[in-house]
């Protein structure tokens, strides 16, 4: 068994159970890409077993920190196995889960959606993509289910030296499905689609917006960044009489009108616009148009805590221009999928562009991802989609 012994003082993040080694803290050592190895601190005391990645910044991504832990083909079903029968627990009101969430679940860079009878699953590195048969296996076992799709084609990849991959792992068939949420149906393409092919860590927020639009009545509803317009849907359940919905993806919105098709809604109260966002607010508010809601859930603008100062600028931006658009009484519900900017740094944000837009806006809620996609006590860097829901005080 290979060693990697790390410099004197770096051993305390391990202590804590947190799962990365980067490569400025090994004194020495090393092995081939995904292969197990024993980290020791500076004397040589044991502190885990990790999968090595010698092209990744992020040199070790620990798999145990109990020195009896075997890592093989059992351990990989028993932390998936755990990683399912959480979600069992969870109740999840949709058949899009997702079953297993990298670090958060002990398995660093493995991510696996579940949409109906079809796995997706992304190897994002060297650790998991050694093991991928095993765990391709143990996850068709554990589940029952036959079809497992691959979509490693994650930027995560070339960080770690691996080459991007995508297709059927297990079976085989359609890769155009179709996912049910809060008893709406929803198609979506995994071959195609972002990330696994949908947004399954928005579902409880699209219910907190239906909810939104039908107790306070919301007419006009603008969704920015509609992806295949789950919120659209929302909104138009919730009874909203128009629906504007904003993406620069073609593909996107035609998967969003098919998607108000099937659930049997009015196509006549939607309008696709396949446009900038930034520059469709600056056009609303030239025209003087107004909204009871809008919805802003943008791509990740910070990716890591370095990039939060350009990316506060662009969400106070986009967040100033939504303001400026609410009617009062309107609510604005707004997100960050940004790791680099927490929950505190978003509320400023927020706040500084309801000032700047010369609003009286009253917080009402805090939203956060779906338990599927657990935060956990070692690994702060997991918290990472945050929510705000501000109602722009009503007049006189
Ligand atoms: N709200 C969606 C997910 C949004 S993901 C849901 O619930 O599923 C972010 C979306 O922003 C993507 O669909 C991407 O195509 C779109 N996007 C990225 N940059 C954009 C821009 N400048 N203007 C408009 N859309 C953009």
């Amino acid at each position: 068994m290979k060693s990697i012994r790390l410099k004197p003082g770096k051993e305390r993040s391990l202590q804590r159970r947190h799962p990365w080694v980067f490569d400025g803290a090994v004194a020495k050592g090393s092995a081939d890409p995904g292969e197990t190895v024993r980290v020791d601190d500076a004397e040589g005391h044991f502190l885990g077993w990790g999968a090595c990645s010698p092209a990744s910044k992020i040199r070790v991504r620990m798999w145990s920190f109990e020195q009896a832990q075997r890592v093989d083909a059992a351990f990989f079903r028993e932390r998936l196995r755990a990683a399912i029968a959480l979600r069992d627990r969870l109740a999840v009101p949709s058949d899009g889960v997702r079953l297993v969430h990298a670090e958060a679940d002990g398995l660093p860079g493995l991510v696996v959606d579940r949409y109906g009878d079809t796995l997706v699953a992304q190897f994002g590195a060297a650790g998991v993509e050694r093991w991928k048969p095993v765990i391709a296996d143990a996850l068709l076992e554990l589940t029952g289910l036959t079809r497992l799709y691959e979509r490693s084609d994650t930027s995560s990849r070339q960080l770690e030296g691996l080459p991007v991959a995508s297709g059927w792992l297990r079976g085989d068939g359609e890769t155009a499905l179709v996912l049910r949420e809060h008893g709406w149906q929803l198609g979506l393409d995994i071959a195609s689609g972002h990330k696994t092919g949908y947004y399954l860590d928005q579902r409880d927020n699209r219910a907190i917006c239906r909810d939104l639009v039908q107790r306070f009545q919301l007419a006009e509803v603008l969704n920015c960044y509609s992806y295949t317009g789950g919120f659209s849907v929302a909104a138009l359940a919730g009874g909203a009489q128009r629906v504007v919905s904003v993406d620069s993806s073609g593909p996107a919105l035609q998967q969003a009108a098919a998607n108000v098709a099937r659930n049997g809604l009015d196509a006549a109260r939607c309008e696709w616009l396949d446009a900038d966002v930034n520059a469709t607010l600056r056009r609303f508010i030239a025209e003087g148009r107004q909204f009871d809601a809008i919805v802003l859930d943008p791509p990740k603008l910070a990716p890591t805590a370095a990039h939060a100062e350009r990316a506060a600028r662009a969400y106070k931006d986009i967040n100033r221009l939504g303001f400026k658009l609410l009617r009062p009484g309107g609510v604005l519900i707004t997100f960050s999928c940004s790791g680099g900017v927490g929950v505190g740094l978003f509320h400023k944000i927020v706040a500084a562009a309801g000032l700047e837009a010369g609003v009286d806006g009253v917080f009402l809620q805090r939203l956060g991802g779906a338990p599927d996609h657990p935060m956990t006590v070692q690994f702060p860097e997991g918290e990472y989609l945050k929510g705000l829901v501000v109602m722009r005080r009503p007049g006189p």
